[in-house]
């Protein structure tokens, strides 16, 4: 039994056959997925697909860090009030990207800091994309984030960033598709971390994992980064997913699965 931690089923990639989607992720062991928003309509329909699939799809309401333009102080108190659904699991996925920086750096920081308040006030973890950006999150998170618990999802730093990362006493490194390439730190990453800080993701539909050969990512191959992980720590996958299925559940507080 996996949970894939970050997948964009909500995203009209799947909207020609979602449903089979998340039948063949469930059947193929994926049980539950949490599906982050990145801006308000994506957050809406990720807490429709929760209501839709109870126990299945869990949502999280945020503003990814491309879209940060569109935030606002109405767009929060909206986010506020879907947080109070208990589909709603955590706020994300915010963050800051300064790889594609489609949106200005102050209003990534601006936002950012809005989506730590959102998660104090809602308690509720937090969901934090990151590129190339490393320093700039843990400094704000050092000056705002006090206290807060979630994610960095779809780690892709070394190993120092991760050493960092994890004096967050409460939060986690997630792996997605990058473990599975070659020529990254992340296997050297993924030794490191201690067991009870490891999440899996897809990040679907975006990196497809290796070998898999497919257009598009999907909850299912979560199964496939966390094989990789397994060889990496030389455990099993059973082992792993028992490990990673339990540390979702605590972050995000999951209810058990309802097919
Ligand atoms: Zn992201
Ligand atoms: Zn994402």
């Amino acid at each position: 039994m996996l949970v894939d931690s970050h997948t964009h089923i909500d995203t009209s990639r799947f909207h020609a056959d979602r449903e089979a989607v998340i039948h063949v992720a469930v059947a193929g062991g994926v049980t539950r997925m949490v599906d982050p928003g990145c801006d308000l309509a994506s957050s809406r329909e990720a807490l429709a697909l929760a209501k839709a699939y109870p126990g299945v799809i869990f949502a999280a309401v945020g503003v990814h860090p491309h879209d940060a333009t569109t935030y606002s102080e109405e767009v929060g108190e909206l986010f506020q009030e879907m947080a109070r659904e208990p589909e709603v699991v955590a706020i994300g996925e915010f963050g800051l990207d300064y790889f594609r920086m489609l949106s200005p750096r102050e209003v990534q920081q601006a936002v950012f800091c809005a989506h730590l308040e959102l998660a104090r006030a809602c308690n509720l973890p937090c969901i934090i994309h990151v590129r190339d950006s490393h320093d700039d999150v843990i400094e704000l998170l050092r000056k705002h984030g006090q206290g807060l618990r979630g994610v960095f999802h779809c780690f892709s730093g070394d190993v120092a960033q991760a050493e960092e990362c994890l004096t967050f006493d409460g939060f986690m490194l997630s792996f997605a598709g990058p473990l599975t390439k070659q020529g990254n730190a992340l296997p050297e990453v993924a030794r490191m971390v201690p067991l009870h800080r490891i999440l899996v993701e897809t990040d679907s539909p975006y990196l497809i994992p290796n070998p898999i050969r497919a257009k598009r990512n999907e909850p299912l191959f979560v199964k496939r980064v966390a094989e990789k992980l397994a060889e990496i720590r030389g455990m099993t996958l059973e082992e792993i997913a028992q490990i990673t299925t339990a540390n979702a559940v605590r972050l995000f507080g999951l209810g058990e699965p309802q097919v």
